[in-house]
C-alpha cells in the first residue's frame, strides 16, 4: 500500500466517523494527501517503518501553517510559524500530518468538554465522554480514523482517555520527549506522549520523538534506546508493586476485577507481584491542583490580546485590552485556575498553599522511589471508572478533580505511565491498566503492555 492508500483511507474514516465524534478541530486533508503524493512518488524507504503513515496531533502541539487551537477561543485563529520538536522529528521520519484533534481547553480537563470546539464523543458509546485532556487523540485513534495521535499529559490526560477508549497510551519519563513548542500549561509536568490501539506502534513512535533538544533545556541528554527491541521480550522475574491506596474506596469494583485479572495473567507468565503502600496517595489532587494551576496561571500570562491569539474589540485603554480579551477569550475552567493559581502564588499564601503543596510534592515522589526502589513496575487501574455520561461531572469540578487520583502522581515524581487496555466491564466499556517504571525505563513498560497482545 501506498502513503497516499493510507490518508485516503484516514480521510474516509473520518468522513465516517467524525461527524459523530468530533475526535478532529482541524483536519489537514489536501496538505496531507499532497505531502503523501510527493513521498509516494520518491519511493518509501521500506527499512523506514513510519514513513508514509498518517498521524494526528493534540491541538496544543503546534504545527506551522496549521491551525493549533489548545481547544480555546483565546487561540481559534492562531497559526503556528514553526513546528514542535516532535513534529519536526515524526516530519523527518516521512509521517503524515493528518490533522489536530481535540481536547479541554489548555489540556484542563478529563472529558474533553471544557473544549472551545464542543466535546469529542465516545467511539464505544456516544453517550459517554472519551475521557481527556488528550480526548480527541484517543477517539480518533481508538475510532480507526488514525493509526496513531500524540498527546500530552499533565496529571493524566494521555493516559486517562487511553483507558476509557481501550487504547494504549504512554506518558514517558519527564524530559525524555521536548517540550518545545507544546503551548505549556504545568512546565514540571507536561510531557507529550503517542497513542495507538498496538504497543509497538507506540515504541516505534516513542522511539523517533525521545532524545535531548537545545531549544528545551529540561529534555534529557540521556540518549534514548529504540523501544521496539523491548516489544514481547520475556517477563519473567519482572517485579510488579501492586499499591493498596490504587484498589482502595472510590476505585469501580468492576475497574478492580478486570486490573486484578490482569494481573493474574503477568503473574502466569513469571512476573512476581507484590502488595505495597503509597501512603501519600491521598494528597495527591490537592498538591497537584495548587502545583499545577499555579503554573498555568504564569504560562497563560502571554494570552494578553497583543501578542497574539484573540483580542476584543471596543476596548478604551491597554488595560481594557487585557481584561476583555482574557474575560472572552478563555472558558470558565481555564479561568478557575488561573484565579487558583494566582491565589495560591501571591503573597501571604504562598508558604501556605504553593510551598506547602511543594513539599508534598516531594513526599510523593520519595514514595515512588522507595518502591520502584525495588521494583520494576507500579500497576493498578489508570481510572477509578470507565467512560461517563456526557454532562455528568461537567458542573461539579471538584468530583472531576478526583478522578485523577491514580494518575497524578506519576506526574509529581516525573516517571513514565501508561495505560493498557484490560478488558471490559458489565456495560461494554473499556477498563485500563495503569504500569508506572523508574525514571528513563519504558522498556519495562514495553515489555509488560505487549505481554497481552
Ligand atoms: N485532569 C487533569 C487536569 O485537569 C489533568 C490534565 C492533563 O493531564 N493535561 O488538570
Amino acid at each position: 500500500i501506498s502513503s497516499s492508500d493510507l490518508v485516503e483511507s484516514s480521510l474516509d474514516a473520518i468522513e465516517a466517523h467524525d461527524s459523530d465524534l468530533n475526535a478532529f478541530v482541524t483536519v489537514n486533508d489536501q496538505k496531507a494527501l499532497a505531502a503523501a503524493v510527493a513521498l509516494d512518488k520518491q519511493g518509501i524507504d521500506p527499512d523506514n517503518k513510519l514513513a508514509g503513515i498518517p498521524i494526528a496531533y493534540k491541538d496544543n502541539i503546534v504545527t506551522k501553517g496549521v491551525r493549533t487551537t489548545a481547544g480555546s477561543h483565546m487561540l481559534d485563529n492562531f497559526e503556528p510559524v514553526y513546528d514542535a520538536t516532535v513534529v519536526e522529528k515524526l516530519e523527518n521520519s516521512g509521517m503524515i500530518n493528518l490533522g489536530k484533534t481535540n481536547m479541554d481547553e489548555f489540556a484542563m480537563g478529563s472529558s474533553t468538554e471544557t473544549s472551545y470546539f464542543k466535546p469529542t464523543r465516545n467511539p464505544w458509546d456516544l453517550d459517554r465522554v472519551p475521557g481527556g485532556s488528550s480526548g480527541g487523540s484517543a477517539a480518533a485513534v481508538a475510532a480507526g480514523e488514525v493509526i496513531a495521535a500524540l498527546g500530552s499529559d499533565t496529571g493524566g490526560s494521555i493516559r486517562q482517555p487511553a483507558a476509557y477508549n481501550g487504547i494504549f497510551g504512554i506518558k514517558p519519563t519527564y524530559g525524555r520527549v521536548s517540550r518545545w513548542g507544546l503551548i505549556a500549561f504545568g512546565s514540571s509536568f507536561d510531557q507529550i506522549g503517542v497513542m495507538t490501539r498496538r504497543v509497538k506502534d507506540s515504541a516505534y513512535i516513542l522511539s523517533a520523538i525521545s532524545g535531548h533538544d537545545e531549544k528545551d533545556s529540561t529534555s534529557s541528554k540521556q540518549a534514548a534506546p529504540d523501544f521496539t527491541q523491548f516489544i514481547s521480550q520475556d517477563i519473567k522475574g519482572l517485579r510488579i508493586a501492586v499499591p493498596d491506596e490504587f484498589f482502595g474506596e472510590g476505585i469501580d469494583e468492576e475497574v478492580k476485577t478486570q486490573v486484578e485479572k490482569g494481573l493474574q495473567q503477568l503473574e502466569q507468565l513469571g512476573a512476581v507481584i507484590d502488595h505495597v503502600q503509597l501512603p501519600y496517595t491521598k494528597y495527591c489532587v490537592p498538591a497537584y491542583y495548587v502545583l499545577a494551576s499555579s503554573e498555568a496561571s504564569s504560562n497563560l500570562q502571554r494570552f494578553d490580546g497583543i501578542r497574539y491569539g484573540f483580542r476584543a474589540e471596543d476596548v478604551k485603554n491597554l488595560d481594557d485590552v487585557y481584561v476583555k480579551s482574557r474575560s472572552e477569550g478563555f472558558g470558565p475552567e481555564v479561568k478557575r485556575r488561573i484565579m487558583l493559581g494566582t491565589f495560591a502564588l501571591s503573597a501571604g499564601y504562598y508558604d501556605a498553599y504553593f510551598n506547602k503543596a511543594a513539599q508534598v510534592r516531594t513526599l510523593i515522589k520519595q514514595d515512588f522511589e522507595k518502591v520502584l526502589a525495588d521494583h520494576d513496575l507500579i500497576i493498578g487501574p489508570t481510572s477509578p471508572d470507565t467512560a461517563f455520561k456526557l454532562g455528568e461531572n461537567i458542573s461539579d469540578p471538584l468530583k472531576l478533580y478526583f478522578k485523577d487520583v491514580l494518575t497524578i502522581s506519576a506526574n509529581m515524581a516525573g516517571v513514565p505511565a501508561a495505560s493498557v487496555p484490560a478488558g471490559f466491564d458489565s456495560h461494554g466499556l473499556p477498563v485500563g491498566m495503569q504500569m508506572i517504571a523508574k525514571r528513563f525505563d519504558e522498556g519495562s513498560i514495553f515489555k509488560a503492555a505487549s505481554a497481552f497482545e
